[in-house]
């Protein structure tokens, strides 16, 4: 199959490679890809300022924002062939460490985490992978392709849960909220936050969207209000309908 690879901290070395089909061992859920969001770490990894190559390997196959279609999975499994997913970026390391073990892996301590697309782990950016089920998040079908957005949208999620944790242990009531950056984790809260600090009930709310079972309330959300394009935009897979998505789309 093709995938995008790139040798880490080597710049100019991203190329569309044939690769073997995704190994087993990387879980018993087989995804076809439908899209890949870049972001700056994209970026970071093609200038090649970073990024880890699996071990005994040169190369990494890119990609860690995405959105693909479910091609198989095991009788018990939270997802099921058709099912549109996401699949989540950081593995906790083996260790474990103190947060990796109570599945709080965005704190690991000892550095000895993986990361699909960044750090020792083969991406999404391939026409297939394989992952586990408890690291695949079933999407809302009615978002369509815009599900490519649920990760950097994650990352907001857990960046405001921790902002209203601090500013929590006083009197809350935020006015402004500045937000910069032009990628994706900067464009998914610009629409948003403005509304939640609005409503003084946005901690309740925020807090919900971080649990893969209540991300129609974050997918309703981002779909109706206008959506700016996050800058270079999505990268498509061969595979991919065109844009813009419509809802009985893919
Ligand atoms: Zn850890």
């Amino acid at each position: 199959m093709k995938a995008l690879t790139v040798i880490p901290l080597k710049a100019g070395s991203a190329e569309l490679s044939d690769v073997d089909d995704p190994p087993e061992t990387d879980g018993p859920v087989l995804v076809e890809t439908l899209a890949i969001g870049i972001c700056g770490t994209d970026a970071e990894i093609l200038s090649g300022a970073y990024g880890w190559p699996p071990h005994g390997r040169e190369r990494l196959v890119l990609g860690h924002e995405s959105i693909g279609r479910v091609l198989e999975a095991p009788d018990g499994a939270p997802v099921k062939k058709g099912d549109l997913v996401v699949g989540i970026v950081r593995r906790p390391d083996p260790v474990p460490c103190a947060n990796c073990a109570v599945l709080e892996w965005d704190f690991c301590r000892n550095g000895q985490y993986t990361e699909r697309g960044i750090k020792q782990h083969d991406g999404y950016l391939s026409e297939r992978y394989r992952i586990t089920p408890d690291f695949v998040v079933k999407v809302n079908p009615a978002l369509g392709i815009l599900g490519v957005l649920l990760e950097p949208t994650s990352v907001v999620a857990k960046a405001w849960e921790e902002v209203d944790r601090v500013g929590g242990r006083a009197h809350w009531d935020p006015k402004t909220v500045l937000v910069t950056g032009p990628g994706p984790s900067a464009c998914s809260p610009r629409s948003s936050v403005s509304n939640a600090v609005s409503t003084s009930t946005c901690s309740t709310r925020w807090r919900r969207v971080s649990s893969p079972t209540s991300c129609a309330t974050w997918e309703r959300r981002i779909t109706r209000e206008p959506w700016p394009m996050p800058s270079p935009g999505p990268m498509w897979c061969s595979s991919a309908p065109a844009w813009p998505p419509s809802s009985s789309m893919p």
